[in-house]
């Protein structure tokens, strides 16, 4: 599929854990040493990546079963370089991806602490660069996450270091993981206006799993500028309604939920976006991960259009919203 005959496409959900070439990331572990489990190629594509009727119970399983390993092998400056450059090449060739929004944590890339993390961002925003060198069509920026499951003073380094590379191709913050009760919004609250007021995106991951009770505080107390998923907001009219005054827009990645079990089956996606276009609720279509999911925005455009879910001219809204939303300026 030559890019040039497609729409030009943007993409701003996807990890970088998720997204890369499995082939690459062989070729990686190899180059690095690393002892894989698998011995044969098949079989570790087969581990990093969901097909049949391959699904997580849960956000955990997904971190523990698949990102494991992905990150593993990504844990090293020469690891990030190639593959956040793999990331927008491949996007462009293969979807024609000419706005692309790719996020990582930089601190399951670094081995405990064992590289240096400025080292780790400095590779990533190389591999940026030398992409947009190959390919100058394309407009890339990075978004650095926290997870979860990190204590907050680790956070709070990675929003510091965020600040810090602002200008050299970090466009964004976010949050991201399986819920933890150790884990406090609140806390986070004035590091995202500290980075709002430095003139980051900011995006969370919430109302994709868990309570509704943390989306509603985030829309409220640090309103973000897009939400990662979101979609449990169907069940709240008020919320809704305050995703819409407060213009924020939900980047949705339907397989990814149908993997992950957040949607139970292709029904109930059908009901989240007729709710969300009922409720003029703006929203994007991404992977969540092109390579993990086996898809990309090509495969899942179609997907929607075929199942009856989006007809092709809300699709064509969608990818409108995308680069309206856009941290990329
Ligand atoms: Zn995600």
């Amino acid at each position: 599929m030559p890019a040039k005959t497609t729409t030009p496409r943007a993409e701003l959900h996807a990890h970088l854990g998720s997204s890369v070439d499995p082939a690459i990331l062989w070729d990686i572990a190899h180059r690095q040493g690393i002892r894989l489990p698998s011995k044969n190629y098949w079989n570790f594509e087969d581990m990093i990546t969901m097909s049949g009727n391959e699904r997580n119970r849960n956000l955990d399983e997904l971190h523990n079963n698949y990102f494991y390993w992905t990150e593993l092998i990504q844990s090293s400056p020469e690891a990030i370089l190639e593959s956040i450059k793999s990331v927008f090449g491949g996007g462009y060739r293969k979807c024609n991806i000419v706005l692309q929004e790719l996020r990582f944590n930089p601190m399951f890339r670094n081995r405990g602490g064992e590289r240096d993390l400025d080292h780790i961002i400095m590779a990533g925003i190389w591999g940026l660069d030398q992409a947009t060198l190959e390919y100058p069509m394309v407009k890339g920026g990075l978004i650095l996450m926290v997870e979860r499951t990190q204590p907050l003073n680790l956070g709070k380094i990675i929003f510091t270091k965020a600040i810090k590379y602002k200008n050299r191709g970090i466009i964004g913050v976010d949050i991201a993981g399986p819920q933890r009760k150790s884990f406090s919004m609140k806390k986070y609250v004035s590091l995202f206006q500290e980075a709002k007021k430095a003139g980051l995106g900011i995006t969370i991951h919430t109302g994709e799993e868990g309570s509704l009770a943390e989306m509603r505080y985030v829309v409220a107390k640090i309103k973000p500028h897009r939400i990662g998923h979101g979609v449990m907001c169907v069940k709240d009219l008020a919320l809704m309604r305050e995703l819409v005054k407060n213009d924020i827009t939900l980047e949705t990645c339907p397989t990814s939920n149908l993997r992950n079990s957040i949607a139970k089956n292709v029904g109930e996606l059908k009901n989240i976006y007729k709710t969300l276009l009922k409720n003029k609720v703006k929203f994007t279509i991404n992977t969540d991960g092109p390579e993990m999911y086996r898809t990309n925005i090509h495969k899942e455009q179609e997907f929607l259009k075929k199942s009856g879910i989006l007809t092709a001219g809300q699709i064509a809204q969608c990818t409108k919203w995308a680069f309206e939303a856009s941290f990329i300026k």
